[in-house]
């Protein structure tokens, strides 16, 4: 898709202003009734839209994504540009700064129609969790696009958007991805820049492309990559170009398929869609080979724990005096030395949402002194026991599959009273982030519910920094 856009900018056959209406254009159609959108940058993309065409026109050389219309989650900083992460406590936040991956996509002319709806924070599965709107899902209106960067996989594939960025601390690109019908890549740990992401889980986030093919999802990949002075955790890994690494090829790989991911607590339904998928590697010419994940029973409750612990800290800078909102009670202040702790104590009553406040509750309690051994020491202790395991497993496999989520989209409102059917949603992407390794989502087949076809994702995890392999043999899987 990014590639016959960028044939068709460059031959004339089309330009990049008339492509951006375009896209507005389908957004002023049907965002009313998806609602991926909180906030449109249409002047600021129209503007950079003809700077390109103006580059094109006189012949310039222009990167495959420039010219080219995304979408951003709105939890990246965009200059000038309102950033919310779809909380009320930064409804009036202007962000002084552009993200990394911002100033990347920028420079290489590509387009921001605007910012898309997210679960508050990133925290959630369902995008439910915004403070501002329900995002549905475009295949049927009933049901959540999935979460938490639902506005930005409902946005692609409903031709709002070529592409879109997403933010994956437990799931939040691929599960998406898997209830829209779309790919979406959550990167190595350090492959992206997080400077200018607003953090969740900051030893667990990292931005990742949502997109319609795997190979749009390896162009953007090339495009955001790198080494970053602003972010410490970044690796040194930026210059490749992933697109060059889709052979088609898969003949000889091996393929782990984890006892563990395939066991009672899976339908039926998406056991043999996840199966025919397998097969399909194998007739490829991939190997499979059963392995095991022994501490991948224990994958969801660690993350219930760290996840919140580093929540409960990050969540801790926005006071009502340093961001957004501020509820400064004029009654309140005037009985003097309470005024200060009244500012915050307020304008987080009523900034954060629910699960916001939920999670800085179990995160404080689980790092608090009494408590700090017995959960979060001992979560992390786990957490190096799974990285061992995939170390092992990666000393016999070159990927691990898996389905990406345990049903199609559910239904609106469905599971916002059972949490815990909510956090189970996860339970097959959070293991990736905890061991920082990438993996990606792609369609693997579709179910039917209420004579509505949902898509229905397979996740692929490859070793740190494998992009390449991981990439070609999803590309690979695709095409045929
Ligand atoms: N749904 C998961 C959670 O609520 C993952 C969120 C994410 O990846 N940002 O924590």
């Amino acid at each position: 898709m990014i590639r016959e856009l960028h044939e068709k900018l460059k031959n004339g056959e089309i330009n990049s202003v008339d492509l951006t209406k375009k896209y507005f254009d389908e957004i002023e159609l049907k965002d009313k009734n998806i609602l991926a959108y909180l906030t449109l940058h249409k002047e600021l993309a129209l503007n950079a839209a003809q700077e390109i065409d103006k580059k094109i026109q006189v012949g310039e050389d222009f990167d495959l994504l420039g010219g080219i219309p995304m979408a951003l989650k709105d939890n990246m900083c965009v200059m000038g540009g309102r950033t919310t992460a779809a909380s009320k406590i930064l409804d009036n936040y202007i962000a002084p700064y552009d993200a990394t991956v911002v100033k990347k996509l920028r420079e290489k002319g590509a387009i921001i129609l605007g910012k898309t709806n997210m679960d508050e924070f990133a925290m959630g599965s369902s995008t439910e969790n915004s403070a501002y709107q329900k995002t549905r899902n475009p295949h049927d209106l009933n049901r959540v696009p999935g979460g938490s960067s639902g506005g930005s996989a409902a946005a692609v594939v409903s031709d709002m958007a070529v592409y879109a960025l997403g933010s994956d601390t437990g799931g939040s690109v691929r599960q998406p991805a898997s209830f829209c019908g779309a790919v979406g890549l959550k990167p190595t740990y350090g492959r992206v820049s997080r400077h200018g992401l607003l953090a969740m889980a900051s030893s667990f986030d990292q931005i990742g492309p949502i997109a319609k093919s795997v190979e749009d999802a390896a162009i953007v990949l090339s495009r955001i990559a790198g080494r970053d002075l602003k972010d410490a955790t970044s690796a040194k890994s930026g210059g490749k170009f992933y697109e060059d690494y889709l052979t088609g090829n898969i003949k000889g790989m091996k393929i782990g398929v984890p006892k563990e991911y395939f066991g009672d607590g899976l339908s039926d339904e998406i056991k043999n869609i996840s199966f025919a998928a397998l097969e399909k590697f194998k007739k490829l010419g991939a190997e499979l080979v059963e392995i095991n994940i022994p501490h991948n029973e224990y994958a969801l409750p660690i993350y219930y724990i760290t996840v919140p612990s580093e929540v409960s800290s990050n969540m801790a800078r926005f006071d009502g005096i340093r961001y957004g909102l501020s509820i400064d009670d004029q009654e309140k202040s005037k009985i003097g030395a309470g005024k200060l702790l009244e500012t915050y104590l307020d304008t987080r009553e009523i900034g954060f949402g629910p699960e916001v406040k939920r999670r800085i509750m179990l995160g404080t309690y689980a790092l608090s002194a009494g408590y700090y051994d017995a959960y979060y020491k001992k979560a992390q202790k786990v957490r190096r026991l799974l990285r061992q395991d995939f170390e092992k497993a990666f000393e016999k496999v070159d990927l691990i599959f898996s389905p990406t989520a345990p049903e199609p989209a559910f239904k609106i409102g469905e599971k916002t009273t059972d949490l815990l059917q909510m956090y189970l949603s996860d339970i097959y992407t959070v293991t990736a982030n905890l061991v920082g390794v990438p993996a990606i989502s792609f369609p693997i087949g579709e179910v039917e519910r209420e004579s509505k076809k949902l898509p229905i994702g397979g996740q692929l995890m490859g070793r740190w920094f494998g992009e390449e392999e991981l990439l070609n043999a999803a590309h690979t899987f695709e095409l045929n």
